[in-house]
């Protein structure tokens, strides 16, 4: 069998959303699994869709994820270059190869005559097909006219790794251009004779590329290559509706996650979840799990939808099983400006109880900032609150003065807080819904945080009383 060896080849064209580094993930899980070798290359061959930026952007994004690769760009390898701008001679040679087999033809048509065939193919009610315009005697090809490839329109049946069996009737094979008359091979020439080159062993890519591959069949043959595995990856859809992804749905793009505080091995887990699963209800794998379970007839072939909740689920889990003090170095650039002036064990105990419920690290500010900083008081969060807001002040006023007199007694620490805050719940024949909300509210002004005791007793006798304090005052 042939040493396996797959690769990702991306346009820098800029923004790659979480989904669109898929296409690289599972290219090196199946690299990975099989002992095999994953290649980058840079199909840059439209110019005018090139973004500056977007070549350190790729490289960056695989890099964060974890994606190593054996060969590419900028580490060279025994098929360098891996940029397609700079192989044009490579993809001269093949089209040498195919004018002289009678295989390609130098295009003559203007813009404007290729239109008069395509309307005459209309008025026809005929399906517009290059060849069926091929000129009868073709000038030399100079390079400055387009070389088209002279197909051989014929049916097709194929495997596909993901997708199963596929046929296609001849209708769909047409001369399509090789080489532009800016020197620049097309996309469907140059990754053919770069994969053939680099001893591709599997092409995996998206959808889009699906109803070119039976000219792609036909391109192999022509030069006599043998074809390699082909898999189909199927779409990602947007959350709501029948539609692909887009930026526009929101999906951003990979770095814009892990600068949001995203654990690239929970990325990598989610963006496997796009279309994978292994056949049984587990959903959190860890990425050796995923290179020993991965497999591609395991892809499904319909739309895989992208969920945002369920990427911050994940990544919320991922958190959870971190020990502490990896999560402390992990979140150091994400702590409240106002952190600043506390000392480690004081954010240690504050991220010990965030770590409950922390889903990406920007959220740390959110979360935390009340056990730094005294927030205004908002009145809202009383007034605004469903069972609270049906007491009256009177009534507000004694249940947290009823507090402030027992933790008053109270050494702070959470037994003894607990301890107290349920005493005050049979004494006050109060709810939790009502007596716990309304003291998370004074001592936090913030709309949620973690369990009452636990937050109290990392905040401290002081300060918790003079929030009370504060609060009290506010009613008055
Ligand atoms: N350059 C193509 C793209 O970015 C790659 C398709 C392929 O993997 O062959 O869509």
């Amino acid at each position: 069998m042939k040493p396996v060896r797959t690769r990702f080849a991306p346009s820098p064209t800029g923004f790659l959303h979480v989904g669109g580094i898929r296409t690289a993930l599972f290219a090196w899980l199946v690299a990975r699994q099989q002992g095999g070798q994953f290649i980058l290359r840079f199909e840059d061959t439209d110019k005018k869709r090139e973004v500056a930026g977007a070549r350190e952007h790729l490289v960056q994004s695989l890099r964060e994820l974890g994606l190593t690769y054996d060969e590419g760009p900028d580490i060279g390898g025994p098929y360098a270059p891996y940029v397609q701008s700079e192989r044009l001679d490579s993809y001269q040679k093949y089209a040498r190869q195919l004018v002289e087999a009678g295989r390609a033809y130098a295009d003559p048509y203007t813009p404007e005559e290729v239109q008069g065939f395509r309307e005459a193919a209309q008025r026809a009610k005929q399906p517009f097909l290059y060849r069926n315009s091929r000129p009868e005697n073709p000038p030399e090809w100079d390079g400055s006219q387009p070389l088209r490839f002279k197909s051989e329109p014929k049916a097709y049946a194929w495997h596909d790794a993901v997708m199963g069996d596929l046929s296609t009737g001849p209708e769909v094979i047409d001369d399509f251009i090789l080489i532009k008359s800016d020197g620049y091979p097309t996309y469907n020439f140059a990754h053919i004779v770069d994969d053939a080159e680099m001893q591709i062993s599997h092409v995996m890519r998206g959808q889009e590329f699906l109803a070119s591959t039976p000219n792609y069949l036909n391109l192999y043959e022509a030069l006599g290559l043998e074809r390699p595995v082909l898999a189909t990856m199927p779409h990602i859809m947007a959350e709501n509706g029948n539609k692909k992804l887009s930026k526009r749905d929101g999906a951003k793009d990979v770095l814009d996650y892990i600068r949001d505080g995203y654990l690239p091995e929970a990325l990598v887990n989610f963006i496997a979840s796009l279309g994978w699963n292994d056949g049984t209800e587990q959903e959190l794998f860890t990425t050796q799990e995923l290179i020993e379970k991965f497999s591609l007839d395991h892809v499904q072939r319909s739309g895989a939808r992208f969920d945002e909740k369920r990427l911050e689920w994940m990544n919320g889990a991922y958190i959870r099983q971190l020990a502490l003090d990896t999560l402390y170095d992990k979140v150091r650039g994400f702590w409240p400006a106002s952190a600043e002036a506390y000392d480690d064990d004081y954010k240690l105990r504050v991220l010990g109880l965030a770590q409950e419920r922390l889903k990406f690290f920007s959220e740390l500010p959110m979360l935390t900032e009340f056990f730094f900083t005294d927030l205004p008081i908002n009145s809202e969060l009383i007034s605004g609150n469903k069972q609270l807001k049906k007491l009256d002040t009177a009534e507000i006023r004694s249940l947290l003065e009823q507090a402030q007199v027992s933790l008053t007694e109270s050494d702070f620490s959470v037994p003894d807080i607990t301890e107290r805050l349920n005493l005050l719940l049979e004494a006050t024949g109060q709810k939790p819904g009502i007596l716990f909300s309304l003291i998370r509210i004074a001592t936090t002004q913030a709309p949620a945080s973690p369990a009452l005791a636990d937050t109290l007793a990392v905040l401290g006798k002081d300060r918790s009383l003079a929030r009370l304090n504060a609060q009290l005052a506010a009613l008055s």
